[in-house]
C-alpha cells in the first residue's frame, strides 16, 4: 500500500557560517582570549559550527554595555516603544520559524515537528503576549501614579539581568526569559547552554534586524564558567536561571549576600496519574506525549506513572502497543517521533540509570528499534515494578525512560506523587471533576494538569515547588520577576 512519506526538512533553509562570536553591544565581536567550542549536531556527530567562549572579560564587557543601554536608552524608553521593538521580534521570528525550527533540531536534535509546531509557535506568542504588557504595566495592578499627595506606587524594572538557561528548549527557554525582562524595562546578558547555542545566535540576528538598540540583549555563549562568571558579576541586578537544581543551588549560594533578585527553574520527577476511570486511549497518549516529547529532555515530563491497581495491565498493554509504533530516528524527518539525544554526557546518564533500575530489579521493556550507528540515541523504554524504594523513582533521568508505580486510592496517589524532594508539575487522569480538585489541591506542584499534559501557554504562571525552583516565569507572575513595584 502506497504510504504517504513527506520528504526530510531540509537543512539547506539555514545558512550556517563556519565560527561565531559574542553578540556584544549590537555586534558579533571575538572573545578577548580567542576561546572557542564546537557545536555538534547529536543526530550525525558532525560539527556544525565553531562558537566564542566568553571568559570573564568578555562577560564584563556584555554587563556593562547592558548597564549602559538599561541606563540610556531602554528603562527610560516609553512602554509603548518597548511594545513596538517587542512586536516587530516576534514577526520577525514567525517570518523566520522554518529557518529557526531546522537549526533548533540540528543543534539539539528534537524531532522537526515539535520544533515547527510546539517551540517555535510559542516562541512566537511569548514576544506577542508580553509585548502586550509592555505599555500597560501602571494599569493592571502592578501600581499606579499618584492619587494623592501622599500615595502611589509604580512599577519599575530592575536593571540589568543575567539569564542562563539550558539544552532542552533552547529558543523557549530564551524567551521565557527575554521577553517579560524587556517588556518589564530591563536589558539582558543571556547563556545559552554549551551543546545548544545556534539559536540564540540566530536569535541575536534577529535582534539586529529589528532595530533593538545596541546592548539590550547580549548574548555571550560558554559553558559553566562563563555562567558563573555572570551571575557572580556586580554589575547584574537580576538573576534567573533555569537548570539542573545542583547548578541552581549553588547558584543561589553564590548569590545570598547581594542585591540580586534570584529565580530559579530547576528540575522534576513529575507524577502522571492515571484513575480506572479514564478513558485508556486518552490517557495513554498523555503518557507517551508527557515522558517521550523531546526525548523526555523535559523538565516538567511525566517521569513518573502512577497507575490505579485495578487497570494496570490494560493501561500497560495499550502503553506497549503504542511505544511500538513511535519512530526514532533522523530530527529532520517530519514523520519522527523521537529525535536524538542532546549530547553524549546525557545518554551516558541515561543509560547509567537505565542500567541502575534493571540491577535493583525493575523489569525493563523497550519496543524493538533500530537505532542509527552515529550520534546519540536511546529507545524508549519502560520500566514496571518500580517501588519509592528504586532510584529510577526519585532520580530525574531527563531521558525517554518511563517509571511505573502502581496504587489503589486516592490518598495514596497522592501520597505517593508528594514523594519526591521536586514539585514542578502534575498530571491527573480521571473522568471525575470533583476528584481532579481534590486532587490538585494535594499535589505539592507548581502546574497540575488534568486530562492532558506538557500544555503551555505563555498567559500561565509556570514553577516549582521545593527543589524544583522558585519564582514563575509566564503570564503576570512572570513579569513581577523583574519589577520593583
Ligand atoms: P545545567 O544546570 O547543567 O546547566 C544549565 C545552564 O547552566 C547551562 O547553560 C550551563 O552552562 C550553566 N551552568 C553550569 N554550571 C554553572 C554555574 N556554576 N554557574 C552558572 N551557570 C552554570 O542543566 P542542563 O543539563 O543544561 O539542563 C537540564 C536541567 O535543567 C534538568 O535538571 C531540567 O529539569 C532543568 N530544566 C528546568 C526547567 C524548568 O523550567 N524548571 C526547564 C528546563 C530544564
Amino acid at each position: 500500500m502506497f504510504e504517504y512519506a513527506p520528504a526530510p526538512e531540509s537543512r539547506s533553509v539555514v545558512d550556517l557560517k563556519p565560527s561565531y562570536g559574542l553578540f556584544v553591544d549590537g555586534d558579533f565581536v571575538d572573545p578577548s582570549d580567542g576561546g572557542s567550542f564546537k557545536s555538534i549536531n547529536p543526530a550525525s556527530e558532525e560539527v556544525l559550527a565553531e562558537v566564542a567562549e566568553a571568559g570573564s572579560a568578555d562577560v564584563d564587557r556584555a554587563v556593562r554595555a547592558a548597564r549602559t543601554a538599561y541606563e540610556r536608552v531602554w528603562g527610560p524608553m516609553p512602554g509603548r516603544d518597548r511594545a513596538k521593538y517587542l512586536f516587530r521580534i516576534a514577526r520577525i521570528i514567525q517570518e523566520r520559524s522554518r529557518e529557526l525550527a531546522v537549526l533548533e533540531s540540528l543543534d539539539n536534535g528534537k524531532p522537526i515537528k515539535e520544533s515547527r509546531d510546539v517551540d517555535l509557535p510559542l516562541v512566537a506568542a511569548h514576544f506577542f503576549y508580553y509585548a502586550g504588557w509592555a505599555d500597560k504595566l501602571e494599569h493592571a495592578g502592578f501600581g499606579r501614579r499618584p492619587t494623592s499627595q501622599h500615595s502611589g506606587a509604580a512599577p519599575q524594572p530592575l536593571g540589568v539581568a543575567a539569564q542562563v538557561i539550558p539544552w532542552n528548549f533552547p529558543l523557549l527557554m530564551l524567551a521565557w526569559k527575554i521577553a517579560p525582562a524587556l517588556a518589564a524595562g530591563n536589558t539582558v546578558v543571556l547563556k545559552p547552554a554549551e551543546t545548544t547555542p545556534l539559536t540564540a545566535l540566530l536569535f541575536a540576528e534577529i535582534c539586529q534586524q529589528a532595530d533593538l538598540p545596541p546592548g539590550v540583549v547580549n548574548i555571550v555563549t560558554g559553558a559553566g564558567d562563563t555562567g558563573r562568571a555572570l551571575v557572580e558579576h556586580p554589575g547584574v541586578d537580576k538573576v534567573a536561571f533555569t537548570g539542573s537544581t545542583e547548578v541552581g543551588k549553588a547558584i543561589a549560594r553564590a548569590v545570598a549576600g547581594t542585591r540580586k533578585k534570584l529565580t530559579l527553574e530547576l528540575g522534576g520527577k513529575a507524577a502522571n496519574i492515571v484513575f480506572d476511570d479514564a478513558p485508556v486511549d486518552q490517557a495513554v497518549e498523555g503518557i507517551v506525549n508527557g515522558i517521550f516529547f523531546n526525548q523526555g529532555h523535559v523538565c516538567c515530563a511525566g517521569s513518573r506513572l502512577l497507575v490505579q491497581e485495578s487497570v494496570a495491565d490494560v493501561v500497560l498493554d495499550s502503553l506497549k502497543r503504542r511505544m511500538a509504533r513511535l519512530r526514532v530516528g533522523d530530527p529532520l524527518d517530519k514523520n519522527t517521533d523521537i529525535g536524538a539525544i542532546n549530547s553524549a554526557a546525557q545518554l551516558a546518564k541515561i543509560r547509567e540509570l537505565s542500567e541502575v533500575g534493571a540491577a535493583e530489579g525493575a523489569e525493563r521493556w523497550s519496543p524493538p528499534c533500530e537505532l542509527p550507528e552515529r550520534g546519540f540515541w536511546f529507545a524508549p523504554t519502560v520500566f514496571t515494578g518500580v517501588t519509592q524504594a528504586h532510584r529510577i523513582a526519585r532520580e530525574e533521568i531527563f531521558g525517554p525512560v518511563l517509571s511505573v508505580l502502581t496504587f489503589r486510592t486516592p490518598a495514596e496517589a497522592v501520597e505517593k506523587a508528594n514523594n519526591t524532594p521536586y514539585g514542578l508539575s502534575a498530571g491527573i487522569w480521571t473522568d471525575k471533576g470533583s476528584r481532579i480538585l481534590w486532587m490538585a489541591d494535594r499535589l505539592r506542584a507548581g502546574v497540575v494538569w488534568a486530562n492532558t499534559f506538557n500544555k503551555f501557554d505563555p498567559t500561565s504562571p509556570f514553577g516549582g515547588y521545593k527543589e524544583s525552583g522558585y519564582g514563575r516565569e509566564g503570564g503576570r507572575h512572570g513579569l513581577e520577576a523583574y519589577l520593583n513595584v
